[in-house]
């Protein structure tokens, strides 16, 4: 099977009759094990390596990255292991908490928007402002610590964000901005295997928060801001990703085609040099090999 196919049947971009239920976190297409899938992954990481080289050189596109998830679904570890062959210098990650009192002054889009990729790089969004349509909705308390003028909340506010968000991508993609969004798709039962696993492994101690547990008592309101949210944001320019996450291998897998296959789509090559330059570059070697 070729993994850029793989991807493909993942991909949304148009959500209007996206139902989360139809996609099933546990699905690993043809793939029976993580060693069968390892071989393919191995491959799209050099591939991936390769053609960052492109992007970086060429200097005009950049890729932005963008990871949701309900906590414990595997986006650290899927950042870390997907994106392990790229040159350092090419990629930037940056994870998004609760916004700090100066990002409060700002609107929702301002503190992402300073950490965009520049051109010729990889930007990685661990969150994003797509929280501002998640927490903060299932959470309505948080809207109200947002500082907005209160005439300005109203039940109007989400299909307004999306509108905003989508206005916003849009932008960016006529900019130069390629945009993938991943969703990964984790079912409640292994998010509960997960969580086990942090409080009896000391060397998983580390990840628990009491705050991840209560977080799932909200998991049904989750669901449908997310199923909304990929609804009202998927587009043919930035469509979103539902990746099963139920096994971390076969996430892996399919971020890291997706990947391949967005820059695939963008014909990367190394810039040509002109002919003053090729001379230029003919002299040089002349006088080094003189030396
Ligand atoms: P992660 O959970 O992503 O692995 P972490 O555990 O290191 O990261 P947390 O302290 O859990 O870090 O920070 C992320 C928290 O910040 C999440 O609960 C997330 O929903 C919240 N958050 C992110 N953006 C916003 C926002 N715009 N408004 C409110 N809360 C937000
Ligand atoms: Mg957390």
């Amino acid at each position: 099977m070729k993994t850029a196919k793989l991807a493909r049947s993942y991909r949304v971009e148009d959500g209007a009759k996206l139902r989360l239920k139809d996609f099933d976190p546990a699905d690993s297409a043809n793939f029976k094990s993580k060693e069968e899938a390892e071989e393919k992954l191995q491959k799209d990481i050099v591939r991936m390596a390769d053609l960052q080289d492109k992007l970086y050189a060429q200097d005009k596109w950049s890729l932005l990255l963008i990871f949701q998830a309900m906590d414990a679904a595997g986006k650290d570890g899927t950042i870390k292991h997907v994106m392990s062959g790229v040159n350092p210098e090419g990629c930037q990650v940056h994870s998004f908490k609760v916004p700090s009192e100066t990002e409060l002054q700002h609107d929702f889009l301002w503190r992402t928007t300073l950490q965009l990729p520049e051109r010729g790089q990889i930007g990685i969004f661990n969150r994003s402002y797509y929280e501002e349509v998640l927490i903060v909705r299932v959470h309505a308390e948080l809207l109200k610590s947002e500082k907005l003028p209160p005439p300005l909340i109203t039940e109007r506010i989400w299909k307004e964000r999306f509108e905003d968000i989508q206005s916003f991508e849009k932008h960016l993609a006529r900019n130069g901005t390629v945009i993938r969004k991943f969703f990964l798709h984790l079912s409640k039962k292994e998010q509960k295997r997960r969580f086990l696993a942090r409080l009896d492994e000391p060397e998983k101690n580390w990840k628990f928060s009491a705050s991840d547990i209560h977080e799932r008592e909200y998991w049904d309101d989750y669901q449908k801001a997310y199923e909304d949210m990929i609804q009202n944001t998927a587009t043919k320019q930035a469509p979103w990703y539902v990746i099963p996450a139920d096994h971390k291998w076969f996430t892996h897998l399919v971020v890291a085609s997706a990947i391949v296959e967005t820059l695939e789509e963008l014909n990367l090559s190394y810039p040509r040099v002109d002919a003053a330059k090729r001379k230029e570059i003919q002299e040089a070697s002349k006088a080094l090999l003189k030396k």
